[in-house]
């Protein structure tokens, strides 16, 4: 007979006191969940966003996640943030993280990489799993992060999931309750698709081992899953102190139809799929005792083809909605009127470029005449903030190219002050300007990014540019922290000791400067067609 599972209760006492703990009293008091969620199962696991409380309970991956640990048999989940000094101790109990058999972190930006060293770092966890013994505990990694390219990580995560949640949990949960010891797991989970486990498949020899891939769990839910009951992901758990305070967030679609050349998204979230109109609706009816605020998530809202009769009818039955940014084509005047109803005043489109064949290389084919149609439909509707997505640095863009940004600017405002004028308000049209990082799984996957002198000059150029537009205001993306992006991004598992080292404290600059040899061919070089790239050996399921 097996011993009983080592993951059953939380299976120690914290490896050194907590001197610092932090009391999440307030926070708690504060939360509304939209069902009890007991932390007292059979089974229990620590789930960790590495960032803030504030940033985290913003993740719908995040909220979806504690929804389907509590909903499968047996088990519960204890949340844990980065804020705070000294162990992290968990919102539910304030049980400190080094207590749990098995902390699950749920990573959508490389950037919080740092911050989850510093959380096992806190907890006297050891950083590296091979320094880990039976007794400590199983550090996973999910998110979009692991499936774009865990390499990175590969020294300190013992194992990642790859693929949706609902695909990957199942597998995941049984073999934490199923088996008796640490390296049980692993061994079981390692013969699974969508589970990568760096000692049982060696990413250090990926390049070398040239046939070795493996296989993803379905990024999409397939037709059956979107039809059945509660498949639909929504906020678990209603609070004023994130950045979408006091909303109720529902997903809309997954995946996206577009196939814009730099978007992770559409390549690595599986086939399009929206969420059928009643199962929305019918979700609202959760929503109710919590809040009267709703925000409609999804890589592309604007692509359910429903869109319009969803808002009307949440207006309808007394909801205030928001959704996240809309694909230029599907602004509509019906979606804009239902969005106004609800005291929406601000709305956020992704240009990309000022010109429209620079645009049209991105496969992003939306010439700037319809971009300004509907930038007049906007203020029409009595918006007064529009945000604006650009990016630069982008293959073949020219110093024009970045100028017709400028006045692609000079066009939206003077349609603004033109529509806006009758109402005596002036609005504000903000820019914001992000560099190319040319991601694994993208069409730009074997591109470098732009010398630093040309976008810093080209960043100028728009700085200075919109400062000269009265009623535009501009933020730009520090050139430092692309570079320090994408190499966290696009590096193999030795990248490591500068993720470490910047777990210690070294700042963003220090670390460039002192890794410059390893740094600059992995950002700067483009690889040639043909080339094997290491994170090829993860496959689509
Ligand atoms: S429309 Fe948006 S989500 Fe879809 S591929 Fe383009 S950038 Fe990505």
């Amino acid at each position: 007979m097996k011993a009983a599972s080592r993951f059953r209760k939380i299976m120690k006492s914290p490896r050194k006191p907590v001197r610092t703990r932090q009391s999440w009293s307030g926070h708690r008091a504060a939360e509304r969940p939209v069902e009890p969620f007991s932390p007292h199962g059979s089974y229990t696991l620590a789930l960790a966003y590495a960032n803030s409380y504030h940033v985290g309970m913003s993740s719908l991956a995040l909220q979806r996640v504690y929804a389907l640990v509590h909903a499968e048999g047996g088990w519960s989940a204890e949340r844990f943030f980065a804020d705070g000094a000294g162990e992290p101790v968990s919102v539910e109990l304030e049980t400190p993280l080094s207590a749990f058999g098995a902390i699950a972190f749920s990573v959508s930006f490389e950037g919080d990489y740092v911050n989850l060293l510093e959380m096992l770092n806190r907890s006297g966890i050891p950083r590296r799993r091979r320094g880990r013994a039976d007794g400590d505990p199983l550090v996973i990694m999910g998110g979009a992060c692991a499936a774009i390219n865990p390499l990175p990580m590969a020294e300190f995560i013992d194992v990642f999931t790859l693929g949706a949640a609902e695909n990957v949990l199942p597998d995941l949960l049984s073999a934490l309750s199923g088996e008796s010891s640490r390296s049980a797991v692993l061994e079981r989970l390692a013969s699974r698709p969508g589970f990568f486990v760096p000692a049982h498949h060696h990413p250090e020899s990926v390049r070398e081992r040239g046939g070795f891939f493996k296989k993803l769990a379905k990024l999409e839910l397939s037709e059956a899953q979107m039809r059945e009951p509660g498949h639909l992901p929504t906020t678990a758990i209603v609070t004023p102190h994130t950045e979408f305070s006091d909303k109720f967030l529902l997903e809309m679609s997954r995946g996206c139809p577009e196939k814009c050349r730099y978007c992770w998204a559409t390549f690595g979230m599986g086939r399009f799929r929206w969420h059928p109109t009643e199962f929305i609706l019918g979700a609202l009816d959760r929503a109710r005792p919590v809040t009267d605020q709703l925000g409609f998530v999804a890589t592309a809202v604007g692509d359910h083809p429903e869109l319009e009769t969803i808002l009307e009818s949440a207006n309808q039955m007394g909801f205030r909605t928001s959704v996240s940014s809309v694909r230029i084509p599907a602004v509509t005047e019906g979606v804009l009127a239902a969005l106004a109803a609800s005291g929406d005043r601000s709305i956020t489109l992704a240009p990309e470029t000022g010109s429209d064949e620079l645009r049209v290389k991105l496969n992003k084919p939306v010439p700037n005449s319809l971009l300004l149609e509907k930038v007049r439909l906007i203020f029409r509707a009595r918006f007064t903030q529009l945000k604006l997505y650009f990016i630069v640095g982008l293959p073949g863009e020219t110093d024009r190219d970045v100028e017709e940004i400028l006045e692609l600017a000079r066009q939206c405002r003077a349609i603004m002050l033109e529509e806006l004028a009758p109402t005596g308000v002036i609005g504000n049209i903000h820019l914001g300007v992000n560099i190319l990082i040319p991601k694994p799984f993208t069409g730009y996957q074997r591109d470098s990014v732009e010398d630093p002198e040309i976008l810093e000059a080209r960043l100028r150029i728009l700085r200075k540019g919109a400062r000269r537009i009265p009623n535009v205001s501009i933020s730009t993306m520090p050139v430092r922290e692309a570079v320090w992006q994408a190499y966290i991004t696009k590096a193999g598992t030795d990248a490591a000791d500068v993720l470490e080292l910047a777990a210690e404290g070294a700042g963003v600059a220090r670390l460039l400067r002192e890794f410059r040899e390893r740094i600059e061919p992995e950002v700067f070089r483009r690889n040639p067609a043909g080339e094997r790239l290491r994170w090829q050996f993860l496959r689509a399921g």
